[in-house]
């Protein structure tokens, strides 16, 4: 028995860190197969990360983009879980390091994704919310109702402005969703709501370092996706980059600055590094590690990296694949089946990557979807981008609470998970940086 309570077996371990995408697509193709796996995550539950923004606007609960990880793979004969916060690979001793003790692997797969990239500025990851786990969500849902509440004690005009006031940097999928579900709440649901509050001083912000949203789409989805949220009320900054926040007023690099309680840092990830994996000569930019076409981690033969972590240089992708669901979800089932080749003794197949398109969805009847083939926005996008979200969520019951959700959402103009459960106490900002670790 390992220190974590795992029988020891004839077959090789492999031991998966992180059960997002990338590990649980690869942990479902191997677990029936002759290999012993053990996946370690620091949470029971796989995040599905896409839908986050709807968890910050009250859209839907917490838990219906959450899935038991053990759930996942329960019946799957050599499949083991364990709670685990990885602290360190001795890659001497073949070892991984957790906070529950260690465990010894024969091949070990790093898949621990990625965390919010503040480009080394402290004020704004002190006093800015990011939006990349659940409790930040729920920290970031609380912090917008709480703000509504305020604005309706205080008589001092210019603080209850800045209440209302939001600002999102960054002009990827994450800060145009969140900027078009806040802009349908100022519409539809806070003139109900605080109808003794002068509502229609909220604004939100979407600012932009370049000159124009959404970079990775087409410019056809870009300059759509910018129309829709003007329509919605949206301020839509571009060619601004935000120099600093201290909790009150955001500088920019020209003359723009705001005023706001409220800033949501969605402009930048980079990967989770994990301590012993973490040369210099294996890092590529955004702390990505690099990996050859079998996900081999460089200078490696028994150590992969798969997802957001992972670097795999290749003609189409010269800066690595889009740290996006998709490549993990292809590279996790690719990984799956070469390992097994490699376990038998055969060649492994380098990855190729299926770009099936991208899309981003603005509100209500509005998304953008680039497909290799076709693009087109509107209401059918919008329908797309629900199907192709509901797909992937895993779990039965999610998609069924999602899909009703929506449904109610759509037909009440509504959304009532508008709750503060926790609250987000403002006096604890000099703890904030803390809190985005969850
Ligand atoms: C707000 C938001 C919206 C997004 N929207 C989209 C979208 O619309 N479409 C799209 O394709 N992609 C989207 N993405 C990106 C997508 O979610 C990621 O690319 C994807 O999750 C990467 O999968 P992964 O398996 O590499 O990592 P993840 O899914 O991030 O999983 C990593 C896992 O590793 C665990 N972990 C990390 N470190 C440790 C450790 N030290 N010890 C133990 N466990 C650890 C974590 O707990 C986590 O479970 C979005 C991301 C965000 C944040």
């Amino acid at each position: 028995m390992s220190s974590m309570n795992i029988p020891q077996s004839s077959f090789p371990r492999v031991i998966i860190i992180g059960g997002g995408f990338g590990g649980i697509a690869l942990a479902k193709k191997l677990s029936k197969k002759e290999a012993q796996v053990v996946l370690l995550d620091k949470h029971n539950y796989h995040n599905f990360q896409p839908l986050l923004y709807q968890v910050s606007t009250g859209g839907l609960e917490p838990d219906s983009i959450a899935y038991p990880i053990r759930k996942v793979l329960q019946g799957y004969p050599n499949f083991y879980f364990r709670l685990a916060n990885v602290l360190e690979i001795d890659t001497q001793g073949k070892r991984v390091l957790t906070n529950i003790g260690d465990i010894r692997y024969d091949y070990l797969v790093v898949a621990t994704g990625s965390e919010t990239n503040y480009f080394g500025n402290k004020g704004i990851q002190t006093m800015g919310m990011a939006m990349k786990t659940i409790p930040q969500s729920l920290n970031l849902r609380s912090l917008i109702l709480e703000n509504f509440e305020q604005a309706l004690l205080t008589d001092d005009l210019h603080e209850r402005d800045a209440l209302m006031n939001f600002v999102i940097v960054g002009g990827g999928p994450t800060g145009v969703e969140l900027a078009g579900a806040l802009a349908e709440i100022k519409k539809g649901i806070l003139p109900k709501d605080y109808p003794d509050l002068d509502t229609r001083r909220a604004q939100i912000n979407l600012v932009q370092s370049g000159d124009r949203l959404l970079p990775a789409m087409s410019d056809v989805a870009s300059r759509k996706a910018e129309r829709f949220l003007e329509g919605l009320g949206v301020n839509v900054w571009k060619n601004i980059r935000v120099a600093d926040y201290d909790g009150k007023c955001v500088t920019t690099n020209t003359d723009t600055v705001f005023e706001t309680a409220t800033l949501v840092w969605a402009a930048g990830v980079q990967a989770v590094g994990i301590k012993g994996l973490d040369a210099k000569e294996i890092l590529a930019r955004g702390n990505r590690l690099k990996v050859n076409h079998f996900h081999q981690v460089e200078g490696f033969e028994e150590i992969f990296a798969i997802g957001d972590v992972a670097q795999m240089q290749t003609d189409a992708f010269p800066e690595g694949h889009p740290m996006m669901a998709q490549p993990a979800i292809q590279q996790g089932r690719s990984l799956g089946e070469n390992m097994v080749r490699l376990i038998d003794g055969k060649p492994m197949k380098p990855f190729v990557y299926k770009d099936k398109g991208s899309m981003a969805t603005v509100g209500r009847n509005k998304a953008v979807v680039d497909l290799p083939r076709f693009k087109f926005q509107g209401v059918f996008a919008w329908f797309v981008w629900m199907f192709v979200h509901l797909y992937f969520l895993i779990g039965f019951r999610n998609r069924v609470v999602v899909f009703i959700n929506w449904v109610y959402n759509y037909i009440r103009f509504d959304r009532e998970a508008r709750l503060i459960i926790r609250p987000f106490k403002k006096q604890n900002q000099a703890d904030r940086s803390k809190l985005m670790q969850d």
